[in-house]
């Protein structure tokens, strides 16, 4: 967060940012230059970037209980154990949610409302795609909310591939268009953007235009999952992080282990509780105003573990809702390969690091005239292209190659590569009674902190929304005059990832209107203290098709702007 302050002199804002920098090494590699040539393993699915030592779906040293082992009940979840968390290697789609997202129960009688309506975030969704950067465009499609004009960059041109979906699915009835990424593929607006984003801040202003002028616009050649040295992608560790601590306001406390929030006999958080990691000694801060956000689920974890006789169920905890009410997103997916698409010119396909198109949840009308046999909806992603090959990139090809060898692969190797695309379903799950997380009576992390244990369950609203996935993305394959190698797998109960799979956690602490059915107000403030906030997914009363990420920088900053207010005004 900037600070209000006087106006600093630009030069010593930029000296301050270099500075910071310093502090925060930037790198670029590519992948030939990570462990194993950036191929993933099971531990590793993402491949072994550096960013992610430690970070993944087991983090050593530190469990977690999965009460059941099951697909269909198991939870996996992933954490990122590092300074910027899992901004430095996310997939950065940034979509915001709509007014239908803000008021489900309203539309179907499922799940809960927020209470926030899209109007109230709209004018923080604007600033976050000011400040960090979001290529896209606005189609005035339904529940997909338009950009004003000046906050979006111009999106990426749609490979080779994605104008073959797009014909395609177009006589599908299904829409695709810019997706929205946070990746920079122009400059930011360093001139107007700032008095917008601090207004009365000069000083927050100078740095802001100082820092947008560092940032520099994507070459299209390396992967973003790690890191970009010319800070054309988001991530927090060099988009926030080099302006707050040039503000001389942000002081950074690695390898710090928050254990619980300690509470004031009068009611009022008075720090945290952590562990140095490096030594495992116990240490304690105090603050005026506690903010967690450790990532939803972690969130969770601290406020559980934090009790006392004022909460011996776990702090802010009296409603009985922190862990209830976990969500994840609905995954599936299914790949073809396009005839069309072989032996095409070879040509640099790789983009702005991920996707350049999307297909926004289509089934609106129809859903609401009854003729689906699910609620809520899902996206589509989609990939494809001649990215630069790396090790593995004609692995699994052996059922159009045979397993050939020598000349024959390398000709087969020009002959299909490019041409295969894959979907991925991103949909939204209802939030139930059955999915939820809990200390494990017994088990400890390697710091003697009580881990989680997770339980889950997938209602049939998902389910079949994961068969109407596969069935979609198997009829656009088709249109395309491609062929599926397995699939589609038209059970539901098959084709869905396991929850946590798709890294979308959210929910365990939501906002509400009461403090009996929800943790947090609309400003994410705890109804039992009134000096702890939190800033992360643990709040979302729903979890739309939309990636989370956007909305939780969104809300994090509304909720900023009303800790300062409370502050200012003295009722903090
Ligand atoms: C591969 C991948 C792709 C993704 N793609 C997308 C996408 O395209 N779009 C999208 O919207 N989202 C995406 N996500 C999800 C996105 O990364 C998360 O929604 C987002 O990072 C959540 O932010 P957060 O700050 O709540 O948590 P995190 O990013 O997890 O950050 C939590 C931070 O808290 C720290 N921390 C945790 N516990 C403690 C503790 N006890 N004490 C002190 N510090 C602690 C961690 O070290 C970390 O720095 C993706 C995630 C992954 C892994
Ligand atoms: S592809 Fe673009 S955004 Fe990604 S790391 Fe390379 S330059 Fe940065």
């Amino acid at each position: 967060m900037l600070h209000d302050g006087g106006a600093g002199r630009l030069d010593g804002e930029r000296r301050g940012i270099a500075e910071a920098e310093e502090r925060l090494p930037l790198r670029v590699a590519r992948f030939e230059q990570a462990p194993l040539g950036g191929v993933g393993t099971p531990q590793k699915p993402f491949g072994f970037y550096d960013a992610t030592v430690d970070g993944g779906w087991e983090v050593p040293g530190e469990p977690y209980v999965r009460a059941s082992q099951d697909d269909a009940g198991r939870f996996e979840w992933w954490r990122a154990r590092m300074l910027g968390g899992r901004t430095n290697h996310w997939g950065r789609i940034s979509l915001r949610n709509g007014p239908y997202d803000f008021k489900p129960h309203s539309r179907d009688g499922l799940g809960f409302d927020w209470p926030i309506t899209y109007d109230d975030v709209a004018p923080y969704y604007n600033k976050v795609e000011m400040l960090i950067g979001i290529y896209g465009a606005s189609d005035g499609l339904e529940n997909t909310p338009n950009s004003p004009s000046g906050c979006l960059l111009p999106p990426p041109a749609p490979l080779v591939s994605d104008l073959l979906i797009q014909q395609r699915a177009a006589r599908l009835g299904i829409p695709i268009v810019a997706v929205h990424r946070a990746v920079l593929t122009q400059q930011l607006d360093f001139r107007r953007s700032p008095a917008l984003l601090h207004p009365g801040n000069l000083k927050a202003q100078k740095i802001i235009a100082a820092d947008m002028q560092r940032r520099a616009a994507c070459f299209w050649a390396t992967p973003c999952g790690r890191g970009c040295s010319i800070r054309a992608n988001y991530q927090s560790t060099t988009v926030h992080l080099p302006p707050a601590l040039a503000t001389g306001n942000l002081h950074i406390l690695t390898d710090a282990m928050v254990r619980e929030v300690r509470l004031h006999q009068n009611g009022h958080a008075q720090g945290v509780t952590f562990i140095d990691k490096t030594n495992g000694s116990v240490h304690s801060v105090a603050a005026r105003v506690v903010v967690l956000a450790a990532s939803a689920c972690e969130t969770v974890r601290i406020l559980l573990n934090s009790k006392s006789a004022r909460f011996p169920q776990g702090l802010a905890n009296t409603s009985g809702k922190v862990g209830r009410y976990l969500m994840d997103t609905v995954g599936s997916s299914l790949s073809g390969q396009i005839p069309l698409l072989e032996s095409l010119p070879p040509q640099n396909e790789d983009g702005a690091g991920g996707e350049h198109v999307y297909a926004p949840w289509w089934l609106y009308q129809q859903q609401h005239a009854g003729k689906l046999d699910f609620a809520r909806g899902y996206h589509i992603e989609m990939g494809g292209g001649k990215q630069m090959p790396g090790v593995g990139t004609m692995k699994g090809a052996e059922w159009l190659t045979g397993g050939s060898y020598g000349k024959k692969f390398k000709a087969d190797a020009r002959r299909y590569y490019g041409s295969f695309v894959g979907f991925a379903g991103r949909g939204e799950m209802i939030p139930n009674e059955q999915s939820y997380c809990e200390i494990d009576p017994t088990v400890t992390d390697k710091w003697g902190i009580p881990v989680l244990r997770f339980h889950w369950q997938w209602s049939q609203h998902e389910t079949r929304q994961a068969a109407h996935m596969q069935k979609t993305f198997a009829e656009i394959i088709e249109a395309m005059g491609g062929r599926v190698k397995d699939g589609p797998t038209l059970d539901g109960a098959k084709a869905i990832s396991p929850g946590g799979y798709i890294i979308h956690e959210v929910g365990g602490a939501i906002m509400g209107g009461s403090k009996e059915s929800s943790v947090t107000n609309q400003w994410c403030q705890t109804w039992d203290v009134k000096n702890l906030f939190l800033s992360d997914g643990a709040v979302f009363a729903s979890n739309a098709d939309k990636n989370p990420t956007l909305t939780i920088m969104a809300l994090a900053w509304r909720s900023a702007d009303r800790i300062l207010d409370l502050m200012r005004r003295k009722e903090l």
